[in-house]
């Protein structure tokens, strides 16, 4: 079996517990549990499982090295197989926290919004039409209708009500 994702695109949102793989699909953990998965690459210290989420058919484990701290994201098949091994960044909830008091929650202009949000959630053509839009500037339609149906995940991650 083989399992398509892009790797350069898994995210992790630890207040949220929220696995971002593939620009768009956010999946909340099943389940929350500390289990032993082995040893961490980078050190070898002890890998702790942190939260469980399903993605397709397979199990995908957020874990964190107890020495590094180090969040790795561990893949398993249906059978519960090793699949692979993949790094993961995370979401700056610190940086998402200063700027949610500074900043309105209602949001028309989105160049206030720090890119690697809207990265998170957006593709960046859906970003462009709606920076293009909130110019007052030409934009494809079709972009901003997807990026539309987005907006309450957005909102659910980052505490801003877009209105574009
Ligand atoms: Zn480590």
């Amino acid at each position: 079996m083989k399992v398509s994702f892009d790797k350069s695109t898994l995210r992790y949102s630890l207040p949220n517990k929220l696995l971002c793989i593939d620009d768009n699909r956010l999946i909340p953990p099943f389940e929350e549990e500390e289990n032993e998965m082995g040893v961490c690459s980078e050190c070898e210290g002890p890998l702790f499982s942190f939260t469980y989420h399903n993605f397709q058919d397979y199990t995908a484990v957020v874990c964190r090295c107890g020495d590094c701290s180090l969040l790795r994201i561990i893949l398993f098949d249906p059978a519960w197989e090793w699949v692979g091994e993949y790094p993961v960044s995370i979401i700056d909830d610190a940086l998402q926290n200063s700027v949610n008091l500074t900043e309105k929650k209602s949001m028309s202009d989105i160049g206030n919004i720090a890119a690697v949000k809207l990265e998170t959630v957006f593709s960046p053509r859906e970003i462009e039409a709606m920076i293009q839009k909130s110019k007052g500037e030409k934009y494809v339609r079709q972009y901003l209708y997807n990026a539309r149906k987005k907006y309450s995940l957005f909102n659910e991650l980052f505490g801003y009500s877009l209105e574009i």
